[in-house]
């Protein structure tokens, strides 16, 4: 039986969806295997509390700010954080960007209701088809591929050749890139050989993750994330069970190599003290299977008194807290944090959970899908984080 996929877009045509996973098949590849390799080795040294990864980006990225001008803003953003964690932790830090790739998304539902009643596709992101609200903008279009693949290209040779000037070559404080391996389709066209063989990787990002919404395991996201070698993450939200990630660490590592499986805990600041110590001791010694990272954004998305979604601080504070407590208890070092990031001032997320009841809406809101932390804001909780190491 052919595994089930969640959450993959009703291309608008299968003709033009297969020339161009024909052009995608036969492009040269985004990242390079050795690359992600090293990416693996960074990852493990993060799961035995020897440096942490800090992840930082967009919700979802769009093809219009794939110009250097705002990579290299959002380059120098996540760098700067990456040498504030480093200076407060006395850690390294691995340097990860929610980029050059991050073009799909997954929804809660397949359509949206405008104000008007009129009734569209919901917005997938930029890989599939664009935000505005008309029909010919929320078409699935396959020729969107192609677009993702180039501006991803165009994103990683600026981010390359920032890091050639400034590090070096095999400087570990270079940029790793990383997203969500939602569009298998996408994935599967640039799966390549590794070089020094056997196997295959995938070449569109150093670091891939499967959503919360598409991680059953016997589903193809898992299959896929199986099937390839380079470092692999799940996110876990409260309704996680042990089982599932029993069964996750025995498809995704079962040669238990160190840094080979990310967990990506978003639990939300209510449920995480409580969920993630029940988690972590139900799965033993199979815990140590995995790098533990924090996702502090997506359990704690809330609507604001004006409709908008929004996210407290607080709240994110309160997760990571419990998050690394959670950790020690088990005697697992807390090995990284993702975050949701602008690097303009916008006024996305807000201090506290009281201040969400504000019926006045956000005015500087120009996130695509989820609310991001402006640069004070995730200063914030980058300095909050790196004080509890
Ligand atoms: C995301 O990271 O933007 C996302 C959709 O997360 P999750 O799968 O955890 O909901
Ligand atoms: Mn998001």
């Amino acid at each position: 039986m052919v595994a089930r996929a969640q959450q993959q877009p009703e291309w608008s045509s299968l003709d033009e969806l297969k020339r161009v996973l024909h052009v995608l098949a036969t492009s040269p590849q985004l990242v390079d295997a050795s690359v992600c390799a090293d990416l693996t080795g960074e990852l493990a040294r993060a799961a035995q509390g020897e440096a942490f990864v800090l992840q930082l980006g967009e919700c979802a990225e769009r093809f219009h700010d794939a110009t250097p001008v705002e990579v290299l803003a959002k380059a120098g953003q996540l760098h700067a954080l990456a040498d504030d964690f480093a200076g407060i932790s006395g850690l390294p830090v691995v340097r990860m960007g929610r980029i050059a790739g991050q073009y799909a998304k997954p929804r809660s539902s397949a359509m949206e209701t405008l104000d008007d009643g009129t009734v569209l596709p919901v917005y997938r992101g930029d890989a599939v088809n664009a935000p505005d609200p008309t029909p010919e903008a929320r078409r699935a279009d396959p020729s969107r591929l192609l677009r993702a693949y180039h501006h991803a290209q165009t994103t990683l040779s600026t981010l390359f050749e920032r890091d050639l000037g400034l590090l070096g070559h095999a400087d570990p404080r270079r940029t790793y890139v990383g997203h969500e391996a939602l569009l298998l389709e996408f994935e599967d066209a640039l799966v390549r050989p590794l070089p020094d063989g056997p196997g295959v990787y995938g070449s569109s990002g150093h670091f891939l993750w499967i959503g919360e919404r598409t991680r059953q395991p016997d589903h193809q996201h898992v299959q896929f994330a199986s099937g390839i070698d380079n470092p692999v993450g799940v996110k876990v939200g409260p309704g996680a069970t042990a089982d599932e990630l029993t069964a996750l660490v025995r498809l995704l590592n079962p040669r238990r190599r160190p840094g080979r499986l990310s967990f990506i805990v978003r639990m939300g600041a209510a449920q995480a003290g409580r969920k993630l110590p029940a988690l972590l001791g139900a799965l033993g010694d199979a815990a140590a299977d995995a790098v533990w990272i924090c996702d502090p954004m997506h359990g704690n998305t809330k609507a604001n008194g004006a409709g908008q979604k929004s996210r407290a601080v607080a709240d994110i504070l309160a997760e990571i807290e419990a998050f690394v407590a959670a950790l020690r208890g088990h005697g697992l070092p807390p090995a990284g944090l993702m975050l949701e990031t602008a690097h303009r001032p916008v006024t996305e997320c807000v201090a506290t959970p009281g201040d969400l009841a504000l019926s006045v809406p956000l005015p500087c809101y120009e996130s695509a899908v989820d609310p991001r932390l402006n640069p004070e804001q995730a200063q914030e909780v980058v300095e909050f984080t790196a004080g509890l190491l």
